[in-house]
């Protein structure tokens, strides 16, 4: 299985990872209020990460990253999944990872100069801007926001939500309708870049997420767009390009996002084995002593190893066919592992007992946190439908 193998090269740098892990990062979980007020002790070990040489692992040599396949960068990214500040502190975490692939392949060398070169530097975050709150966003040709022409400008009018961490961005990439009349509903959106501190930018609120606005780069906003005026070079791409575009961003992000989750399930996993090693019910008899905790682990242990291999399979895929020979296994995946997640976090949470609904551990952030992934990036439903209507079309089903 060449998906599974681990070059010397890529071996070296996990094993860089896991020391710089648990050295500088795992610490910081321990802080109270880890979420909040974290970013500045966080740019501090960007830059430890940065001087070790551990930095935009996602990125080819030409933008400064050490040129591994996805596949490889799979293996990193579960690594990094292990603490809600992993991804972050190499500067390959969502939506940014995915703003710059889509900057390097589509920007101009100005959007490149202005844009993407201080995003892969980490001198400045970005968002990505297209779910509203008045349009299904499982359907999103329903898109309201508009983007008109006037001039050398566009003018955005429209209401945005769930832009993951826009407090704090320094751009939004904003998906608009720039040819409401374009016979096919798919090419009537564009994506524009637009600086947050464009006049007409208004980021309205950090939406409460299961009980918890966060803030910076931890923050959903809420965003309107009245009149906001930005020149035409913010085009990103070709006009009425913005789903095809945007189609091209979920795939490798939605495989960044499973090896992320895969990462959290072997965590979790870790944390309930050894709680329940530990914890006794009576003496001499530990949680571990009872078969549904047996029953358990031994799940849990099945499921992950099978969604991992179906992750790495996948990014094996996409690195050698494309996303769209990929293209039922990326949905397969998306709701395959999400639900994996929600299982193990599950289970550990019981094992752990009231401690395990406690912010104590992470198990309690990870379980609210991460309930979203069973929605973000295609819920579901409409992943399975796909997957389904894929392989029945192969039995000569129209539908
Ligand atoms: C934590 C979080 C972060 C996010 N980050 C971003 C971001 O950075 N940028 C951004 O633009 N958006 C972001 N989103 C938005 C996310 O992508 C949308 O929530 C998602 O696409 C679903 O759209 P919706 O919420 O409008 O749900 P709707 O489309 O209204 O769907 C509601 C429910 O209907 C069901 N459903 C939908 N379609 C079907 C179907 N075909 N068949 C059967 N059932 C169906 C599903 O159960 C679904 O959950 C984020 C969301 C969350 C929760």
């Amino acid at each position: 299985m060449e998906f599974m193998k681990i070059s010397d090269r890529l071996q070296e740098w996990l094993e860089n990872v896991r020391s710089f892990l648990q050295q500088e990062i795992y610490p910081l979980e321990q802080q109270p209020n880890r979420f909040d007020d974290i970013e500045s002790l966080l740019n501090e070990k960007r830059r430890k990460a940065r001087e070790r040489g551990l930095w935009t692992p996602h990125l080819s040599p030409a933008w400064g990253g050490p040129g591994f396949s996805l596949m490889e960068f799979a293996h990193i990214s579960e690594l990094l999944g292990r603490t809600p500040f992993g991804h972050y502190v190499l500067n390959c975490q969502a939506p940014d990872i995915g703003n710059m692939e889509i900057l390097i392949k589509h920007g101009t060398p100005e959007q490149h100069q202005r844009f993407l070169r201080p995003l892969i530097n980490g001198d400045i975050r970005s968002c990505f801007a297209m779910t509203e709150p008045e349009h299904a966003g499982s359907n999103p040709v329903m898109m309201g926001t508009i983007a008109v022409r006037e001039g050398d400008e566009y003018v955005i009018n429209g209401h945005k939500w769930f832009a993951s961490s826009a407090d704090g961005a320094a751009f939004a990439i904003v998906m608009a309708v720039t040819h409401p009349d374009a016979e096919n509903p798919y090419q009537r959106a564009s994506m524009i870049i637009v600086p947050t501190d464009t006049p007409g930018f208004h980021l309205v609120r950090n939406i409460p997420v299961m009980g918890h606005a966060g803030r910076g780069y931890f923050s959903h906003g809420e965003i309107r767009f009245e009149n906001c005026r930005v020149p035409r070079e913010n085009l990103l791409g070709s006009e009425g390009a913005g789903f095809a575009m945007a189609q091209e961003r979920l795939g490798p992000g939605r495989i960044h996002h499973c090896m992320r989750w895969i990462g959290i399930c072997e965590r979790a996993f870790e944390m309930m084995c050894d709680y329940a090693a530990r914890r006794e019910l009576a003496p001499g008899k530990p949680l571990a002593s009872r078969q549904t905790v047996q029953n358990w682990v031994a799940e849990c242990r099945a499921e992950i190893d099978a969604a991992r291999m179906l992750v790495l399979r996948t990014a094996q895929k996409i690195d050698h066919e494309g996303d769209y020979a990929a293209r039922m296994d990326i949905s397969l995946i998306k709701f395959y592992v999400a639900n994996v997640l929600q299982t193990v976090l599950d289970r550990a949470i019981q094992v752990h007992g009231g401690l395990g609904m406690t912010d104590d551990t992470l198990l309690a952030f990870w379980f609210r946190h991460e309930r979203a992934a069973r929605i973000y990036d295609g819920p579901d439903e409409v992943h399975k439908t796909r997957v389904a209507k894929m392989i029945l079309r192969q039995y000569g089903a129209k539908i």
